[in-house]
C-alpha cells in the first residue's frame, strides 16, 4: 500500500487545474483512459486525432480566473486566437459573433432586426463585465468559514445586480424584445444550448447574460487539441493513466483508494467524477446519501467526428441552427469545430471535425442494442447530410472517416453519461453541491460542481477548491 497526500480522481479540466495549482504537494491524479482531460480531451482513431468535446478555449485574459491560474502554474498555452469565434448560421441568416460590439451589433441588425437590440445585447455584456470584475466569488459550505465566506460573495452579487438577480432570462427577453421573431430566439436559444446546458426558458438573465457574452471575450484555439493543453498542465504533476479508482474507504482521517491496480492510503480525496457518478465509488452510507441527494442532470451530447482529405481554411467554429429537431436529440442546431489548416497534429493529412449537439443519456440507455445501432446511425447521417448542405466547398468524397459517440460512449471512456453542469437558474443555485462535502478531507471539482461547465465554470470552482483545500 502506498501513502499519498491528495489524490485526484479524474484529469478533466477541473482535475488536472487543481493538481497543477498543487504540483509541488505529494499529488497523484488517477485517470481510468488513456487519453487525459475528459470532455475535453483529444484521441486518435483510425491514425487521426480528434477533440472529444471541448474545442474552445476561453477566458485566456487579463484579470480571467483562467489566466490567473495559468500564470500560476507557470504555462503559456500553445494557443492562437479566432478571429471569428462562432459564425452562427440559420437558414439564409449569418451572424459572426465577434468581440467588437459595434460590428456585432450591425451584423446582428442586419439579419434579426429589433428596435431594442442595442438596449439588450449592452446589458448582455455589462453584466457579463460585472461578474468577471467580482473580488469575492466563493461557494462552500458545512464550515462557518466557508458560509461567511459564501455570504461575503452574495452580498457583493447582491449589491452589484440587485433586482437583476431574480429577473428571468425568458421574462428579459419579452419585456426587451417584445415580439422577437421565433428565429431570433432559436438564434439565442442554440448559443444558450452551448454554454449553459439550457435555453432561455430555464436560465437566469445573470446566467444568459455569461452565456451569450461568450465570444465577447477572446476564443482561442488550441493547437495539437485540446488534450495538448490539459497534458502541458500536467506535465510536473504524477499522473497515473489507464488506473481506474474503484472504491473510496473512509478510515479514521484518512480515505483507502482502491484502484484496478493497486491501493492507496490518502489524507486528501478529490474527486473529478461527476457528482451523479461519485455515490458508485463509496459503500460509506453517510457519503453515499450525500452524493445520491444531487438529482441527475441529463445533459448530454451526441457528436460526430469526421476526418476530410482536404487543407483548407475554415473558420475554427460554427453554429448551424435548423427548422427542426436532429433526430433522437434535443436540438435543433448543431456545432462544428474544425482542425486549425496549420496545426500539424490535427490537420494532418486533412481537416479533423468534432460536430456535437444535445441528447438525453436516459434516451440512449433505454434502446435495445439494435434500435441503439440503428438511431445512433440515423443521428449521425443526418447531421453529416445537413453539414453538407452548408459547406458546398466539402463533398461527401472528402469524408474519408466519420464515427459519433452518444452517452454510452462517453461512459465506457470517461465514466460519466451527462456530459455538462447542471443548468444554473434560480431554484438549483441553492442546490448547487460546493467544492468541499461535509466529509472532512473529501471535495469535488468538475463541471457538475459550482459554478459550472466549461473552462471558465470550472475554473472558478477550482479556485474556491484551491482555497479550502489550502485552508486559505
Ligand atoms: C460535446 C462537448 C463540447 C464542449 N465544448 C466546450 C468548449 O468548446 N469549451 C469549453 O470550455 N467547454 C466545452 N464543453 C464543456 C467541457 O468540455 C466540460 O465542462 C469539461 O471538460 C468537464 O470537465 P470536468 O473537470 O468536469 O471533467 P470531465 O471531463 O468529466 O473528466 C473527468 C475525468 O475523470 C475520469 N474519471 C472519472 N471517474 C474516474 C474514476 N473512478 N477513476 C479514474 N478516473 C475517473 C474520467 O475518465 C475523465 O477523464 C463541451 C462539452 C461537450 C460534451
Amino acid at each position: 500500500m502506498k501513502n499519498i497526500d491528495i489524490a485526484i480522481v479524474g484529469s478533466g479540466i477541473g482535475g488536472s487545474l487543481i493538481a497543477a495549482l498543487n504540483k509541488n504537494k505529494d499529488i497523484v491524479v488517477f485517470e481510468k483512459d488513456h487519453n487525459l482531460g475528459g470532455c475535453a480531451s483529444t484521441f486518435k482513431r483510425f491514425g487521426h486525432f480528434f477533440n472529444t468535446g471541448a474545442t474552445t478555449f476561453v477566458g485566456y485574459e487579463d484579470g480571467h480566473i483562467i489566466k490567473n491560474i495559468f500564470d500560476k502554474v507557470g504555462l503559456k498555452p500553445d494557443i492562437l486566437q479566432s478571429k471569428i469565434a462562432i459564425r452562427n448560421i440559420q437558414g439564409n441568416k449569418k451572424v459572426d459573433r465577434i468581440q467588437n460590439f459595434e460590428e456585432f451589433l450591425s451584423q446582428l441588425n442586419s439579419v434579426y432586426y429589433h428596435k431594442n437590440n442595442r438596449a439588450f445585447w449592452t446589458k448582455i455584456k455589462e453584466i457579463d463585465e460585472k461578474f468577471w470584475k467580482l473580488k469575492h466569488i466563493y461557494f462552500a459550505k458545512y464550515s462557518l468559514k466557508a458560509f461567511f465566506k459564501s455570504s461575503i460573495f452574495v452580498a457583493e452579487l447582491l449589491k452589484e445586480f440587485k433586482t437583476d438577480l431574480l429577473i428571468s432570462a425568458q421574462k428579459f427577453i419579452n419585456d426587451t424584445l417584445p415580439n422577437i421573431s421565433d428565429e431570433y430566439r432559436a438564434f439565442i436559444d442554440s448559443q444558450l444550448l452551448i454554454t449553459l446546458q439550457t435555453t432561455s426558458k430555464n436560465a437566469t438573465l445573470l446566467s444568459m447574460s455569461l452565456g451569450l457574452a461568450y465570444p465577447f471575450h477572446k476564443v482561442f484555439y488550441v493547437n495539437g487539441g485540446m488534450g495538448k493543453l490539459i497534458e502541458d498542465l500536467l506535465k510536473d504533476v504524477k499522473v497515473n493513466k489507464n488506473e481506474q479508482v474503484i472504491s473510496v474507504i473512509k478510515k479514521e482521517k484518512q480515505y483507502l483508494l482502491k484502484t484496478t491496480k493497486d491501493e492507496y492510503l490518502c489524507n486528501k480525496v478529490v474527486l473529478n467524477s461527476t457528482i451523479f457518478d461519485s455515490s458508485k465509488l463509496f459503500i460509506d452510507e453517510n457519503i453515499k446519501s450525500y452524493f445520491q441527494g444531487f438529482k441527475f442532470g441529463d445533459q448530454s451530447a451526441f457528436v460526430v467526428y469526421v476526418k476530410l482529405d482536404i487543407k483548407k481554411e475554415f473558420l475554427h467554429h460554427y453554429q448551424i441552427v435548423l427548422k427542426e429537431n436532429i433526430p433522437n436529440c434535443i436540438s435543433n442546431s448543431f456545432f462544428v469545430s474544425f482542425s486549425d489548416v496549420n496545426d500539424e497534429k490535427m490537420s494532418k493529412n486533412g481537416l479533423s471535425l468534432t460536430i456535437s449537439t444535445h441528447s438525453k443519456a436516459i434516451f440512449w440507455e433505454a434502446l435495445t442494442k439494435e434500435e441503439y445501432e440503428e438511431k445512433k446511425e440515423q443521428t449521425k447521417e443526418f447531421i453529416i447530410q445537413e453539414f453538407l448542405k452548408y459547406f458546398d466547398t466539402i463533398k461527401k468524397e472528402n469524408i474519408t472517416s466519420n464515427f459519433a459517440a452518444t452517452s454510452k460512449t462517453f461512459y465506457s471512456f470517461i465514466n460519466r453519461t451527462n456530459c455538462g453542469g447542471k443548468p444554473i437558474n434560480i431554484k438549483s443555485a441553492f442546490s448547487l453541491p460546493s467544492c468541499n462535502t461535509p466529509f472532512e478531507g473529501l471535495y469535488n471539482v468538475g463541471d457538475t460542481v459550482f459554478a459550472g461547465q466549461g473552462w471558465p465554470g470550472i475554473a472558478v470552482g477550482v479556485d474556491v477548491l484551491n482555497k479550502e483545500l489550502n485552508k486559505i
